[in-house]
């Protein structure tokens, strides 16, 4: 089974191929996750696998998800709370990268929730008395989640956004208020636990300001469980596919656009790589060499895919997409994605996956001993949705 996400970010619209930063609509959305190459790989690796099986008399149920709204909708999570992951032996994506590797890494957990917070107005000064601040509550509650921080695991995070401070004037008690709060830690359970004390703070600051508290699921994602026997299987083929050739014009234009980035991003390019790997890669700004397969490690963000792995043994490969050091959720990002290497790599990352999909089909055995890794590493712990019962996914 292969993944395909395609949404786009909002605020990151800019012009293709540009060099420089020019949005193409004032506000407007723009793929600065690449997900365009995404969705379209994934869908390229499903269409070449069935024409294998149809050339070769072999039969086997290939199937392509099209999966709405990684960024900010959790939507496979709740593809996974509905139950349509259950059947399937392996599942198979890739994300648009600088680097051709595949994914040793795990991801957050996530849960996100909007503090609706509703006082009573007044007038600031004539009858403050008579208010009861909403705004006030979504001060104490930043507050106490700031002291909060300081007993919590380390690799935890808790972000916050005001969405809403209650009004312009200053001169009138706020009756709403609300914030929104994002809980990221390793593990599910630990996510959970630090949401219930972030809860509780929100209740205090009710307390604390004769206020009364709404709570809204906003969106929630496991963390991602890796699967060797299925990474060292992609890396084989990896290898096996090389890399795509690359002309003169694709490193002149990656070296414009490596060329906007500051000295700190461009130092940060071959971070976490092993020594030998970064010394082959140092003078490059496409990132023409396959680097050795890192150690499993947790990476800062979280991805709905970690609801996919939690049901079905999942595996994931990255290529080179963008020009070095290109970080994701950038203009950079949005303007390489109708590039030639864009393209290449999207293409690559298909023959992957697709070669990946194909040497499982004829090793059933590999299937069994993914199955088996991934029944060990979850340790019989059960799959158990963050989205709350009876929550339906958001539609515009
Ligand atoms: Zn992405």
């Amino acid at each position: 089974m292969f993944l395909g996400e395609y949404d786009a970010l909002p605020g990151l619209s800019q012009k293709g191929g540009a060099t420089y930063y020019e949005p193409l609509e004032k506000e407007g959305s723009g793929h600065g996750c690449g997900h365009n190459l995404l969705g379209t790989g994934a869908f390229s690796a499903a269409v070449a696998v069935k024409d294998y099986l149809e050339q070769n008399n072999q039969s086997a149920t290939i199937r392509f998800y099209g999966c709405p709204a990684e960024e900010n909708g959790s939507g496979k999570a709740y593809m996974a709370k509905a139950g349509i992951f259950d059947d399937v032996d392996i599942a198979i994506s890739w994300h648009p990268g600088t680097f051709t590797t595949v994914m040793t890494c795990s991801s957050l957990a996530n849960y996100a929730a909007t503090f609706k917070f509703t006082g009573k107005s007044a007038h600031a000064a004539a009858a403050p008395h008579l208010g009861r601040s909403a705004l006030d509550a979504v001060e104490l509650m930043n507050i106490g989640v700031n002291y909060l921080r300081e007993h919590i695991i380390p690799e935890a995070r808790v972000h916050y956004a005001i969405t809403n401070a209650g009004g312009t004037s200053p001169n009138v008690v706020q009756p709403y208020a609300e914030v929104t709060y994002l809980v990221r830690a390793p593990k599910k359970q630990q996510v959970q636990e630090i949401y219930q004390r972030v809860v509780n703070i929100a209740k205090g600051a009710t307390l604390m300001t004769g206020t009364s508290l709404e709570i809204d699921f906003e969106g929630a994602a496991s963390n991602l469980i890796p699967n060797k026997t299925l990474y060292d299987a992609m890396q084989q083929q990896i290898l096996e596919i090389g890399m795509p050739a690359y002309t003169i014009e694709d490193e002149q234009h990656a070296q414009a656009i490596y060329n906007t980035f500051t000295p700190e991003v461009q130092a940060s390019a071959l971070v976490g790589l092993y020594r030998e790997d970064a010394m082959q890669l140092k003078d490059q700004v496409i990132a023409n060499h396959i680097p050795n397969v890192l150690p499993e490690f947790v990476m800062g963000g979280s991805t709905d895919v970690g609801d996919v792995s939690w049901n079905v043994p999942t595996v994931q490969c990255t290529t080179v997409c963008m020009a070095l050091g290109t970080l994701l959720h950038t203009w950079q990002v949005v303007s390489q994605g109708i590039m030639p290497i864009a393209h290449k790599g999207m293409l690559q990352a298909a023959k992957i996956m697709a070669c990946t999909a194909v040497e499982l089909i004829n090793n059933p055995a590999l299937i069994e001993e993914a199955k088996k890794e991934w029944k060990d590493r979850l340790d019989g712990e059960a799959y158990v949705s963050l989205i709350p019962e009876g929550t339906k996914p958001p539609t515009l």
